[in-house]
């Protein structure tokens, strides 16, 4: 090889490098929220033991505004039509569901397109329970972040970090929704929390109440900062009790109606 093909060789393969850690850097800044980083190397070597998060619901399972989030209509009868076939007419945000960035913010990500691999993802389990008994407005602060942090270590990238107030308890009880005076009341994230979680890789959060802000919010400080990252959240989780803070699992069942703002979904943790 002549020395200038040489070097042409050696500027070539430089140039190819430099090309495969800009990518590699660009794939990093893409992060978290487009489902870039994998996930998988933190999830669950499993028990086996599998615990259903999600709620049963019909039209009368407690709605953000009060109307009911779902009805039935009968189209076929067995004994007339030879098969069972319901029409259904529901809100998307009824019952254990998903909130996808577009549910916040214009033009974000809607619950058809968000990343599969942010739908199967480690969990972590925020236990607030013992003040949520005492304030059904508390909420998760950044304090209690840290302290699950020197518990159980890093949050994983790409982990769900989901909410135990107890709240699970309640439900079938006015108090899951409301203060004995009608007024809402139930426990929820702060945004110096999220905003902790953004910086902690995190791609989901859940609550087992009603919304991602506690029910005295004024603001939606959560919904206004943590959908239009491109980061979704999961309402109306049930069972985060039996589960351990860190370890687990989450499957998410996310509906994928185009274009839609979130949806029930079929949420499933293995421990
Ligand atoms: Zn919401």
């Amino acid at each position: 090889m002549c020395n200038a093909c040489l070097i042409e060789s050696v500027k070539d393969r430089m140039l190819s490098r430099r090309g495969l850690f800009l990518g590699a850097a660009a794939t990093a800044a893409a992060g978290v929220a487009s489902g870039a980083f994998n996930a998988r190397p933190a999830l669950a070597a499993s028990t086996g033991r599998v615990i259903d998060l999600t709620h049963a619901y019909d039209s009368d399972f407690p709605t953000f505004d009060g109307k009911p989030g779902i009805l039935y209509d009968v189209d076929k009868k067995f004994d007339a039509d030879g098969y069972h076939l319901f029409k259904l007419t529901i809100f998307e945000h009824t019952g254990t569901h998903i909130d996808a960035p577009l549910h916040f913010s214009e033009g974000a990500t809607s619950v058809d397109a968000l990343p599969v691999e942010n739908l199967i993802a480690p969990l972590c389990v925020v236990d607030i329970s013992a003040k949520a008994a005492e304030d059904p407005n508390s909420m998760v602060e950044a304090s209690d972040i840290e302290a699950w942090i020197s518990a159980n270590g890093a949050i994983p990238a790409g982990a769900c970090v989901a909410m135990n107030s107890g709240w699970t308890a309640r439900i079938g009880d006015p108090s899951w929704r409301n203060l004995p005076d009608g007024t809402m009341a139930f426990p929820g994230f702060s945004k110096t929390a999220t905003d902790l979680l953004v910086e902690a890789g995190a791609a989901s959060i859940g609550v087992d109440t009603m919304s991602l802000d506690p029910g005295n919010s004024a603001d939606f400080a959560v919904h206004y900062s943590w959908l239009p990252s491109g980061r979704f959240g999961i309402e109306g989780l049930a069972n985060l009790d039996q589960l351990p803070a860190s370890g687990g699992t989450i499957f998410i069942g996310a509906p994928k109606h185009r274009g839609g703002t979130g949806g029930p979904a079929r949420i499933i943790a293995m421990v």
